[in-house]
């Protein structure tokens, strides 16, 4: 049986290689497709060429990344790696909860340092060469520490209680799991703002002026209190602009990127608002919240039903069983179905974000946030011409056209 499991893994893991592949060649070839009327204009001829070599650029990079990491697993599954590194964890303690939690540090680790120079190249190198990059060496570096710091307080935290709760409750462990983990989730939602950003960010409350008044007069028209909108330091890193909604409740704010500030005029920026507090009026914050809820439910109780099979592990190569390398082996086989959901995923915030436009548009701001969107899509070079296939698998958002021409329709 664990043969088959074997066998199983690799596949999967050699199909989503060559489908990702494969919808990487298909947006390759539109690109410097003929623009329709509508995007003719935002960029110069320079910015054009700049932003096709842009998408190149990225494209080769993430097939020389993803062929190595590749090689990586499949040197780990042919090797028996996970098995090794587990054995090596045992030497270290004998307690269920702290050799796991060895396990996945070590493997963490060697992953994060390996890729070191992956993401060193795609920051200092191609975000740096296209203009974006603004990120200095040392906040390269106190961002890498203090990710490290994050993930073992809380991916150890959270990791070390469900492998507890598994070995104290057996069969029911998928419910507590489930209600501590949703509990935790929203406990974060809640306080993202006041507890990780602060650790990477500056955020300041927006200024009087123009600018915030032309925002409360907005809210006011909306009926939505804005109390809390904030500026946020992003040009530290990039100089790529964004804005988002945050928080649930009391807790809610609207963050500004400075960039977004210094690139967009008041109306455009109020227009980008409007279609931020679209999503929080249309329930669409809410909503993604619970599905995830249900959708960590649903994994948790399917987890339950095959972490204690013993062929798990030996599939990666273990004589006996073991927690941690079953868990691997059933996070590499759920890989295609958690695929699939995350293009449902996509489809409902592809749908969600017309509707946000949609709610900009009907305070007749329609204008307004075509322009941003225009001037957004030229301060990132984004692609103007994504193959749909491409668009329908891992786009959030609907391409710029797309959003263009509905926007001008209602
Ligand atoms: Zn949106």
């Amino acid at each position: 049986m664990y043969q088959t499991i074997f066998i199983i893994i690799v596949a999967i893991l050699l199909a989503e290689y060559l489908i990702s592949r494969l919808l990487d060649n298909l947006n390759t070839q539109w690109r410097g497709k003929e623009l329709p009327n509508e995007l003719i204009g935002i960029y110069d001829e320079d910015k054009y060429k700049k932003s096709q070599e842009y998408g190149k650029t990225n494209s080769r990079f993430s097939l020389i990344s993803s062929s190595f990491q590749l090689v990586l697993i499949l040197l780990m599954l042919f090797l028996g790696g996970f098995a090794w590194f587990d054995e090596i964890a045992q030497g270290f303690s004998s307690h269920f909860v702290w050799s796991a939690l060895i396990f996945f540090g070590i493997l963490f680790f060697l992953s994060d340092i390996i890729n070191i120079p992956f993401s060193v190249y795609s920051t200092f190198v191609i975000e740096e060469k296209f203009g974006f990059n603004k990120t200095t060496v040392k906040t390269f570096i106190l961002d890498k520490l203090k990710g490290w710091l994050l993930t073992i307080i809380i991916g150890g935290g959270i990791l070390g209680f469900i492998i507890w709760l598994y070995f104290q409750t057996t069969d029911m462990f998928w419910i507590y799991a489930w209600i501590g983990l949703s509990g935790f989730s929203i406990f974060m939602t809640m306080f993202y703002s006041n507890l990780i950003v602060p650790l990477f960010n500056k955020q300041t409350p927006l200024e009087e002026g123009e600018l915030r008044e032309a925002i409360s007069k907005f809210g006011k028209k909306a009926g939505f209190k804005i109390d809390k909108i904030y500026v946020i330091d992003g040009s530290k890193r990039s100089s790529k602009a964004n804005a988002y909604f945050t928080g649930l409740g009391k807790k809610k704010r609207i963050v500004l990127y400075d960039t977004l500030i210094n690139d967009l005029e008041i109306d455009e920026i109020v227009a980008v608002l409007a279609h931020e507090i679209g999503h929080y009026k249309l329930k669409h914050t809410l909503v993604s919240m619970i599905l995830s809820i249900i959708q960590s439910g649903v994994i948790f109780y399917i987890l339950s039903l095959f972490i204690g099979n013993k062929d798990l592990s030996m599939a990666l190569g273990a004589e006996k069983y073991s927690f941690e390398l079953s868990l691997i082996a059933f996070g590499m086989l759920f890989s295609p179905i958690s695929t699939v959901i995350g293009l449902f995923m996509n489809v409902f915030s592809r749908k969600n974000e017309y509707q946000a436009d949609k709610f900009a548009n009907s305070y007749g701001l329609g204008n307004s946030l075509i322009s941003s969107l225009k001037k957004l899509s030229l301060s990132s070079l984004t692609n103007l011409t994504p193959h749909p296939a491409y668009v329908f698998a891992y786009y959030s958002h609907p391409t710029l056209y797309q959003r263009i021409l509905a926007i001008k329709k209602n």
